[in-house]
């Protein structure tokens, strides 16, 4: 693929202004996440954000892979927004994103869920409970990793690894070999570690985990990142 091409093809998103929305919106979702462990033992019927949220994040999985992590989903906003500014941001461990890890955590969580709610299957409450704990446990353990980095959790997140194995490979960032200094600005904004740079010579970002923000095109002092145009990403990939 020309990446020349690229940076001219894809230029015209206004990052910094995306990156203004998607703020605001976290800012919004994020108490959703307090108020549902605050409230959910009292009113169980809360703990139904947690399906609503998998199954947003399944579905938007198929049109932009974890977009939908980044964008929408209220225990991400609450990382970014809450455990952002107090964690050290270390680099998210390696072998936290492996896949036997991952897949064992999908498997566990989600047997886990049916098993309980297989309890009392024909009580809403009884549901309602077991999604509250489940959510109750999980932000749990992601809070305390966020002593690594505040979105640690989601690099594990049974969810994230679903929709990374869906639509890892749609709309990958997209970035110029021929004006990035590697400064590393981008991965410093990052808001979930993706090592940037080390796909320069590629041209594109193949890293499922990428929430498809704005946040590294924003910083980049150089605009080598973009987005593929939609409108024209079968013909960009036929050339790849
Ligand atoms: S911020 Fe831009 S120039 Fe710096 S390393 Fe990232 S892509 Fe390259
Ligand atoms: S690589 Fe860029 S688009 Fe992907 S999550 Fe990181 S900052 Fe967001």
């Amino acid at each position: 693929m020309n990446n020349t091409e690229n940076a001219t093809v894809i230029g015209h998103y206004d990052a910094k202004q995306l990156s203004k929305l998607r703020i605001l919106l976290q800012w919004v979702l994020a108490p959703i996440t307090i108020l549902v462990i605050a409230l959910g033992w009292k009113y169980p019927l809360l703990g139904f954000a947690v399906p609503l949220v998998i199954l947003t994040g399944i579905i938007g999985a198929f049109i932009n892979g974890r977009y939908v992590c980044g964008h929408l989903c209220p225990r991400g906003a609450f990382f970014d927004r809450t455990i952002a500014p107090i964690s050290p941001s270390k680099p998210i461990p390696a072998f936290l994103r492996t896949k036997p890890l991952r897949w064992t955590l999908v498997f566990l969580l989600m047997g886990l869920m049916i098993y309980q709610i297989a309890q009392n299957p024909r009580d809403a409450y009884h549901w309602g409970r077991v999604f509250w704990l489940m959510c109750v446990i999980t932000t749990s353990v992601g809070v305390i990793l966020g002593v690594i980095h505040p979105r640690t959790w989601c690099a594990l997140c049974p969810i994230g690894t679903i929709q990374a194995a869906i639509g890892g490979g749609k709309g990958e960032l997209l970035i110029n070999p021929d004006i990035c200094r590697e400064c590393k600005a981008c991965e410093n904004a990052c808001p979930i570690n993706i090592p940037i740079v080390k796909h320069k010579a590629e041209g594109v970002v193949r890293e499922p985990d990428c929430l498809r923000c704005p946040e590294c095109i924003k910083v980049c002092p150089v605009g080598a990142l973009n987005w593929p145009d939609f409108s024209k990403q079968s013909g960009t990939e036929e050339n790849t």
